[in-house]
């Protein structure tokens, strides 16, 4: 049993069971055991993958679509980009790349960062620090400040906010929490008191069904939103979640691009849960903004040029032009959009104000 189980051991006998969401919460921020706090997880050497590891075509095409979003906007004046979680900041440096074809855009950015892990906070200054465009690292949304229209986006940022589940059961739905075995390791337990009343659009559900809320997840996307409202812009969310109202259970543990336990090790595991883009939908619709997808991923990056991009890119690679070769640009793309990888199971949407342009790809 590692430390961190210990402490999360000794919180439960001295408080009882704690929600998932508070396990997440230290499994993933503890700040001497925790996950992102201690770790960079991605690459082939860590523990997964993401889209703008994958290739840079995904990145590149992000900074174009906020770029053709702000012309169809009217070219607001002072924009500034935001991502959350931005990994090793592979995203915004391909984005700032492809941007320099925007230098009306690009000339009039400031980047803000919001990362909370020191670890790829240093790593995304690595990547990011000689580029000529000011940026910024703040570890949370509240601490982002604009003073004209925001375009963010976020991938692969909401599945790993903390969530809480709920199972029905005789007609009721009782609270999945984290208790612990006599010889102190963890297990699920129900709490013994359902809740008040049955959770929104889950009446179909079967006995057994679980509701996952990410209320981290909601509140923020209703704080984007009224941001976009008020001062204008865009965001872009991409994760893996549903569109429809789900009654399965989500939440996994990752390591070394395998399944691993939960409760086992925490802090040594990467905790996610698939988004729930009818909750954030509906967040931002409350938050006062409009809402485009969600699409998947597969077919937005297909509306946004990405085989045409990789036909060009393999051009120049066969011709010696680049160190990458063709079939790696392939094999990239075909990662992204195929149906059985990851072009159906992500999925993207678009957070702008109330009668703005459709962006591109929705
Ligand atoms: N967007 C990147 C990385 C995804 S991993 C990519 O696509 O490659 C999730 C990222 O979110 C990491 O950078 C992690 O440190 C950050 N993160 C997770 N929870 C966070 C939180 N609550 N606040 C700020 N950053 C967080």
């Amino acid at each position: 049993m590692n430390a961190l189980q210990q402490r999360i051991a000794a919180l439960i006998a001295a408080q009882g069971p704690m929600p998932i969401a508070e396990y997440m919460t230290l499994a993933l921020h503890d700040p001497s055991g925790g996950y992102y706090a201690t770790h960079d997880p991605l690459g082939a050497a860590g523990d997964f993958i993401t889209a703008p590891e994958v290739s840079q075509m995904f990145g590149e095409l992000i900074g174009l679509w906020m770029a053709q979003t702000w012309m169809d906007q009217g070219s607001p004046a002072r924009p500034t980009l935001v991502e959350l979680g931005p990994g090793r900041g592979t995203l915004m440096h391909d984005a700032l790349r492809a941007l320099k074809l925007v230098p009306a855009f690009r000339s009039q950015v400031q980047v803000v960062l919001v990362e909370n892990s020191a670890v790829l906070e240093g790593a995304q200054k690595r990547t990011l620090s000689a580029l000529d465009v000011p940026i910024r690292s703040v570890t949370g949304f509240a601490d982002v400040k604009t003073e004209g229209p925001m375009y963010l986006v976020a991938n692969e940022f909401f599945d790993v906010l903390p969530i809480r589940q709920y199972v029905k059961k005789g007609g009721g739905w009782f609270e999945r929490m984290v208790g612990t075995n006599a010889d102190g390791t963890l297990r699920f337990v129900l709490s013994p008191v359902p809740l008040p009343a049955p959770p929104p659009n889950r009446d179909g559900a079967p006995e057994g069904g679980v509701y996952e809320q990410c209320s981290a997840g909601e509140a923020l996307a209703d704080e984007i939103a009224h941001r976009i409202a008020a001062h204008g812009g865009a965001a872009l969310i991409i994760d893996y979640g549903y569109d429809t109202p789900g009654f399965g259970e989500t939440l996994q543990a990752m390591k070394r691009h395998g399944p691993a336990e939960v409760l086992s090790n925490p802090g040594e595991n990467d905790l996610t849960a698939h988004v729930d883009f009818c909750a954030l939908g509906d967040a931002a619709v409350r938050g006062g903004a409009s809402v485009c997808g969600p699409m998947p991923q597969g077919a937005w990056l297909k509306s946004l040029g990405i085989e045409q991009r990789a036909e060009a890119l393999s051009a120049h690679a066969r011709s010696g032009a680049l160190l990458l070769d063709a079939d790696r640009i392939w094999r990239g793309v075909e990662r992204l959009i195929a149906d059985d990888q990851m072009g159906e199971l992500f999925k993207a949407i678009a957070i702008v104000p109330k009668n703005a342009p459709t962006p591109p790809g929705f």
